[in-house]
């Protein structure tokens, strides 16, 4: 009798469970917040806290497994007992850019950062691997158990009503993109809201976004900011912004970026998303993206299409800057290993260029192309660039710069040889020599409109890892 009652209420209990939460084939997410601290010499990982977020996964449970091979690091999610490999996904980290900067070699620094995955049902082991001499080796690891008491199932602070810029689809098969505003005053969310519209429309303006829109669900969330725009250090501006987005990351002054992750985190957890996209409320040029972390673009600019699809690209497909006349925040290196992002190479051997495939027989490689007037043309506009930002002119001023600069090498590289063609274009990832890019322009390269072709199949191949 006593055992009949048990079963009767076992029965009741999982009838009850089963309405109130989604079906066991579709869990919720999962996330292990912890930090990272560390300079050029050394690296400790400590743990934070493990969430269950308020929504279910948002991704396609047969593409749990990353074999892309792009990111500095990779996470792994194996189950404990068993030790077979439930989830992975390779990323890049702010700390992995930053210790690479002047400032790293005098001060270490803590960065928060998070790893999400499909809620186990039983305790899991999760690896954090980073890159080295091109082989991801473990550097940290943690056993979680989804049933400990301690796992925070709270319901953070809400970041106001989620918008649907566009539902294509169950999230579980699609690309889930989410747009988050920050510096909109509560009295901005119509301007937010348009701004996020305009972002969405000239991704899906650009191939190849555009053929694969219907791929995609966009949504949109924005805190409420006590005060409209967000910091800019160099200007002398301070704003407490509900993300904590800022210019002049790493010192550098049109670079966007946050390190309050735990607080986006909280805010991002009330939308399915696999990307993020941060707009920030300001006029001023600038931007930022990191693989599988999330990217950033200032909302009002004259070039704010441009960051954003080229930010963008950093952020979704893990693309290489193929500039290398601008300055960065990072110390140039001696060596040349080859880069594990998909469109930039060190060429150690042309016979097995990585995107040999879609070279046309006859193209020479390198493939030649007029590299010194282009550099004696940028070196000017970018001594022109400094001189208008030391002297704190108005922005219009700096588009206007961008303007003619765009137009002079859109000429210049429009009437190269290899126009249009795809080879190995020497001068890529911030260094005039020793690394290659796939075709002359491409927008990872100037203020164009286009990706290169190397450029759009690496995005294709990531939509394939989340898109039925
Ligand atoms: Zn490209």
């Amino acid at each position: 009798m006593r055992h009949r009652f048990s079963l009767l209420l076992a029965l009741l209990y999982t009838a009850a469970g089963f309405a109130a939460t989604p079906p066991a084939t579709h869990p919720r997410t999962m996330r292990l917040d912890y930090y990272h601290t560390g300079n050029p010499k050394q690296e400790v990982f400590s743990m934070d806290r493990v969430v269950l977020e308020p929504l279910p996964w948002p991704g396609d449970l047969q593409k749990a497994i990353d074999s892309s091979n792009l990111g500095n690091c990779l996470f792994e999610v194996r189950d404990k007992a068993s030790d077979r490999l439930l989830y992975s996904r390779g990323f890049d980290t702010i700390f992995a850019e930053w210790v690479s900067t002047e400032e790293a070699s005098r001060v270490s620094r803590t960065f928060s950062e998070s790893v999400r995955f499909p809620a186990p049902d039983a305790p899991v082991k999760i690896t954090l691997k980073a890159r080295k001499d091109d082989v991801f080796r473990e550097v940290w690891s943690v056993d979680v158990d989804p049933n400990d008491k301690f796992v925070d199932r709270s319901r953070p602070p809400s970041p106001g009503p989620l918008l649907e810029i566009q539902k294509s689809g169950n999230p579980a098969s699609k690309v889930d993109l989410l747009v988050v505003g920050d510096g909109y005053t509560a009295a901005e969310r119509g301007k937010f809201e348009k701004d996020a519209r305009k972002f969405t429309d000239t991704l899906f303006a650009t191939s190849p976004f555009r053929e694969h829109q219907q791929q995609f669900n966009v949504w949109g969330l924005s805190p409420a900011a006590d005060e409209s725009g967000i910091s800019r250090p160099s200007s002398g501006i301070q704003r407490r912004s509900p993300l904590g987005a800022s210019y002049d990351s790493f010192d550098s002054e049109r670079y966007v970026l946050t390190t309050e992750n735990r607080t986006l985190r909280d805010v991002a957890s009330f939308a399915p998303y696999e990307f993020v996209e941060i707009i920030v409320n300001g006029a001023t040029y600038g931007g930022g993206g990191i693989f599988n972390l999330y990217a950033t673009v200032a909302a009002d600019n004259a070039f704010s299409a441009y960051v954003g699809v080229h930010e963008f690209g950093h952020h979704f497909a893990g693309l290489a800057d193929e500039y290398y006349t601008s300055d960065v925040a990072y110390q140039s290196t001696e060596k040349r290993p080859e880069p594990w992002p998909p469109n930039v190479t060190a060429m150690h051997d042309p016979a097995n260029l990585k995107w040999k495939d879609l070279v046309e027989t006859g193209t020479p490689l390198p493939t030649p192309w007029n590299k010194d007037p282009y550099e004696t043309f940028e070196r000017d506009i970018q001594k022109q660039r400094k001189a208008i930002r030391a002297a704190g002119k108005p922005e219009s001023e700096m588009e206007a710069l961008f303007h003619k600069e765009q137009r002079a090498v859109d000429e210049m590289l429009g009437a190269e040889k290899y126009a249009g063609k795809i080879g190995a274009f020497e001068g890529a990832n911030y260094e005039a020599r020793g690394y290659y890019r796939p075709q002359l322009n491409c927008i990872m390269f100037t203020r164009t409109t286009n990706f290169c072709a190397v450029c759009r199949r690496g995005i294709e191949r990531i939509i394939a890892m989340y898109a039925d």
